[in-house]
């Protein structure tokens, strides 16, 4: 075998540990050949250099700390769970496990001494010490103070794997390189001349095993940049491939004179924007080219999607063709149907969905129709392209809020729909900003188009930041609110790791909202309930029969009710900056001046307090995008962002901009100097992808 590239070939039960149960295990996260494991690189580092006294810990960071066991006892509260309590002398830690087994339990002696690794959170109005589920060990007195660790990398894992074996396995096949056998160097030796490029083997050592704690600008250090080139260059390869057999796919083309889409948009009581005008031009001109549309349509909360969709499902309608609508959760499926329903009735235009309750009798009568042609255009979520759902003519694939859904899944969805020779065009919505540099990316696979300007008559949301102490102020703010007129979101977001535990937040909210404000009308959705009673409030809520919507991030997606324009987002600091985005998208959406309030506990992290002045500053998705990225702790450089439909191991689509740029240049020397090295490349980087469950 050849020994410059044995380590690709060889299966990983070579390894020590690694048994058959193993290795399935590890196919699911894509590992097969010990080069696999090279390659499934950490998305962040802990420092467990630094032992910090407990008295000294801050919440917000992650931190190694060393304890003894004080008090250990098993508690009901919602949910059994395991409270530890340490000390050290200079103060108190409660650690918290929600899943422990017996052994665990009986190791938590009084007197026993741990070393623990863990996110620190400071909860209560004592701003008291907890920390859910760190990692430790048991340690004797005597071992107290000795930190042996540095930089940990921290990998994606699956079910079944921890971290601890991973690292094992993965020191042994980084042990192999050192013994000099080889993985494969995929860059031609003119690129790596070229740009002063460590080995691939060196780069390797760098990234699983760094001396000092990378800093945002990890891009600049020669072992990153050239993974992260590395990696780009796999994408770039892959989508311009993936372009070019698309063009080499045949589509209907569909070259309507347009007259139900004009009637529709005389039924309006506004105007499309020039944004919307342009977009819904581009796609027109796509869907009347002989190859199937591939088109992203990006555009902020609030922006008008839907709309543009509509006159792209319009011209596929006219012309005898099928439409499907998939969206990420029922609660959107449904709101799109609704709206769908109102504004294509008087067209003489078909609309149904397909939703998880819909079983027996009703599915199959849905899907019946479906095939028989009857149906013009169907709306669901997934479940859309189940087996059972066969199409009589489907022309148009519209995806919203593609952002959940995987390349893999959408190219699944699109070779389903192939009818006689020919594929359906593909629209994809989206409202997380996609980088500029995303397009120079290989001719990214998808044409993208960018609704770039808000109906006019919106005003920004002004956004608040205050303390939970002052809850009650706020609560009168919303009495007020109320007294004038105002729909109000009440969102309990993520208070511990389980959904269970934020539903009960929210019930707790509802409870406590209702009392304080006698008259007012509170209702609640959240995850837990079944659909159609989240649907039922949704529309009680829309028929302002509600005032107060108190909900969980379910109503992060899509929810759409105009005259609401007071939100209060619980937990705040908790939250990342996207995703705060979205739910403040929910208000501003009518005439009224509009606020957010984001409630949050203190202490505030320094980090923390400054992703929420950001909110308080800006509305442009595209600078808090920006933000967020710069705003990423030290060590948390790698791979968990997706460029709203990719995800990357180790480059970052805005971070990266100037590597993007060599990639895009240097792809025609590739292919030229070395062909044969293409596929391989894309094979390390891509070929095993799948999705990772992050514990
Ligand atoms: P998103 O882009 O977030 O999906 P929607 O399509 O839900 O946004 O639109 C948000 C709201 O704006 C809806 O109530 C929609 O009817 C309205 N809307 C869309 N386009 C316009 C426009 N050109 N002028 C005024 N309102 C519009
Ligand atoms: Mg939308």
């Amino acid at each position: 075998m050849d020994e410059q590239t044995f380590l690709d070939s060889c299966p990983v039960t070579e390894l020590k540990g690694v048994g058959g149960k193993v290795a399935e295990k590890l196919a699911r996260i894509g590992i097969l050949s010990i080069s696999d494991f090279l390659f499934h690189l950490p998305f962040r580092y802990e420092d467990r250099s630094r032992l910090v006294p407990i008295g000294a810990l801050t919440p917000g960071e992650s931190s190694l700390f060393e304890g003894k066991v004080e008090l250990s006892e098993v508690v009901f509260r919602g949910r059994r769970s395991m409270l530890v309590r340490l000390s050290d002398g200079t103060g108190f830690i409660t650690l918290r496990f929600f899943h422990f087994s017996k052994q665990q339990k009986e190791g938590m002696q009084r007197g026993q001494w741990l070393r623990c690794f863990g996110d620190i959170r400071g909860s209560g109005q004592q701003a008291e010490l907890t920390v859910m589920h760190p990692s430790y060990t048991h340690i004797t007195e005597q071992q107290r103070g000795q930190v042996e660790e540095g930089l940990l990398a921290v990998y994606p894992v699956t079910e079944g794997l921890n971290q601890g074996s991973l690292r094992k396995f993965i020191k042994q096949a980084y042990h192999l390189v050192e013994q000099g056998q080889g993985v494969r160097e995929c860059l031609p030796a003119s690129l790596t001349a070229r740009h002063h490029w460590p080995s691939l083997g060196a780069s390797l050592k760098q990234l699983h095993y760094p001396q000092t704690l990378p800093t945002a600008d990890v891009n600049k250090v020669p072992a990153f940049q050239r993974l992260i080139y590395e990696e780009l260059m796999a994408r770039h390869l892959s989508l311009s491939r993936l372009k070019k057999a698309t063009q080499d796919k045949s589509a209907p083309r569909f070259d309507p004179t347009g007259d139900i889409r004009h009637a529709f948009l005389a039924s309006l009581p506004f105007c499309l924007t020039a944004a919307q005008q342009r977009v819904i031009n581009e796609i027109l001109l796509d869907l009347a080219k002989s190859w199937p549309m591939q088109r992203l349509v990006q555009g902020d909360v609030g922006s008008g999607k839907t709309v543009v969709a509509a006159c792209a499902a319009l011209a596929a309608i006219e012309a005898g063709y099928q439409v499907a609508l998939m969206a990420p959760t029922e609660l959107l499926a449904e709101q799109h149907y609704k709206n769908f329903q109102a504004w294509f009735k008087v067209l003489n235009v078909n609309v149904e969905c397909l939703l998880g309750r819909h079983k027996g009798k009703i599915h199959q009568l849905i899907t019946g129709q479906l095939a028989a042609g009857h149906i013009d255009i169907i709306i669901g979520t997934q479940s859309l392209f189940q087996d059972k759902v066969v199409f009589s003519t489907l022309g148009l694939v519209i995806i919203d809020e593609q952002h959940r859904f995987g390349v893999d899944q959408r190219l699944a969805l699109r070779d389903k729909g192939l009818q006689g020779g020919l594929f359906p065009h593909q629209l994809v919505m989206t409202a997380t900003p996609i980088p500029r540099t995303l397009a120079q990316l290989g001719h990214a696979d998808l044409d993208l188009s960018t609704i770039d300007e808000l109906p006019p008559g919106r005003t920004p949301v002004t956004t608040s930041v205050i303390p939970v102490e002052k809850r009650d102020r706020v609560i009168e703010r919303i009495k007020q609110g109320v007294a004038d007129g105002r729909q109000v979101y009440w969102v309990c977001t993520l208070v511990e790791e389980s959904e269970l535990l934020q539903c009960q937040a929210a019930e707790v909210a509802a409870e406590l909202l209702m009392g304080a404000l006698p008259g007012i009308k509170v209702g609640l959705a959240h995850g837990r309930m079944k659909a159609e009673e989240k649907q039922a409030v949704m529309a009680e809520f829309k028929q302002k029969a509600l005032d107060i919507l108190v909900a969980t991030t379910v109503i992060e997606v899509g929810v759409d009710v105009p005259n609401a324009s007071l939100m209060i987002i619980e937990n705040a600091e908790r939250l990342g900056l996207a995703q705060l985005h979205q739910l403040r998208g929910r208000v501003g959406r009518g005439q009224r001046d509009s606020h957010c309030v984001l409630l949050y506990k203190s202490p505030l992290s320094n980090n923390a307090s400054e992703r929420l002045s950001i909110m308080r500053e800006t509305t442009d998705g595209f600078k808090i995008a920006e933000k967020d990225m710069q705003l990423r702790g030290p060590g948390e450089l790698l791979g968990t962002r997706q460029a709203g439909f990719m995800r990357f191991k180790v480059a970052d689509m805005q971070r990266d901009a100037a590597i993007i740029e060599q990639v895009a240049n240097d792809a025609d020397e590739f292919l030229t100097n070395a062909p044969e090295q293409v596929e391989p490349l894309i094979h390390r980087w891509l070929g095993n992808s799948v999705e990772y469950v992050n514990v």
